[in-house]
């Protein structure tokens, strides 16, 4: 290829096309120079429209009940997927990773959040969590949502927990004998989290460490979906080159 030649555009498919998600997807991978919207998929319309249309990638921003059936039937097309769709379960991911050994060459992606701050809130909540007694998390949304806590709270909450644990960190300390109202949240991995659900949030997450006369706060905002463009773009550019499963974007950052 000389220096004036453009490589091939990758054609995508966007599942859940309009969607709020979907919709900010499809523009996003209009705008690209390297990408080609070859598809737009709704509820109700015929998975066919992607193959005839020769996609390569398909972006699934739908519902949960939904994603799995989709991400099966790529799969077994031979086309790469990038998730966004939450709701995943241990359950569900093992049937992705049954259906991709009979397609090696499949690579599939889905990841809880890809705005790159939140991703990274991650990151550094796992390192933090290393050094801090008390660990909590709280996760703001608009009061659309579906499930709760949010994907990016249960990996944030995993996170922490393999950070402690590195650590030799044991329980985080709370005395609370009686919460008849279930005021401390939920339990993930051994970590408090709090759903908060408000018009006018977008997707918001604080992730909180207290030690001995201090307090560490680590707070990641999306105020619009065009913060999870980035993203999304970087996962459907890199899934054809990492063939099986991938849960999580930082799988594809080079977070040392
Ligand atoms: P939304 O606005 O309700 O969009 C979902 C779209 O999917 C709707 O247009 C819906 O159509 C369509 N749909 C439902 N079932 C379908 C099917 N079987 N085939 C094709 N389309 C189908 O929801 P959203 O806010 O875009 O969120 C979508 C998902 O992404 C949710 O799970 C959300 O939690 C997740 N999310 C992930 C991230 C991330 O960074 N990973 C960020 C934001 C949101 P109808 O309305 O006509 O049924």
């Amino acid at each position: 290829m000389t220096a004036s030649e453009s490589p091939t555009p990758i054609r995508v498919g966007v599942i859940g096309a309009a969607g709020r998600m979907g919709s900010q997807t499809c523009c996003a991978v209009e705008e690209a120079s390297d990408l080609d919207l070859v598809a737009r998929i709704g509820d109700g319309d015929d998975l066919q429209a992607v193959l005839d249309a020769r996609a390569q990638v398909i972006v699934d921003f739908t519902v949960p009940d939904a994603s799995l059936g989709t991400v099966l039937w790529a799969i077994e097309h031979g086309i790469h997927a990038v998730v966004g769709t939450t709701g995943w379960t241990d359950e569900k991911l093992d049937q992705v990773r049954a259906a991709l050994e009979q397609s090696p060459t499949v690579g599939v992606l889905i990841a809880p959040n890809f705005a790159i701050g939140a991703v990274l809130t991650m990151r550094f909540a796992e390192i933090a969590a290393r050094y801090y007694e008390s660990a909590e998390i709280i996760e703001m949304h608009h009061p659309r949502k579906l499930d709760a806590p949010s994907g990016t709270a249960a990996h944030t909450a995993a996170a922490i927990a393999r950070g402690r644990a590195e650590a030799g960190l044991g329980a985080v300390p709370d005395a609370t004998a009686s919460d008849p109202h279930g005021a401390r949240g939920a339990v993930i991995d051994g970590i408090h989290v709090h759903a908060v659900r408000q018009q006018g949030l977008v997707a918001h997450e604080v992730v909180q460490f207290g030690g001995a006369g201090e307090q560490l706060q680590l707070r990641h905002d999306s105020f619009d979906r065009a913060s999870f463009m980035p993203g999304v773009l970087l996962g459907v550019r890199e899934v054809a080159s990492r063939p099986g499963l991938t849960v999580g974007l930082d799988q594809y950052m080079d977070l040392g």
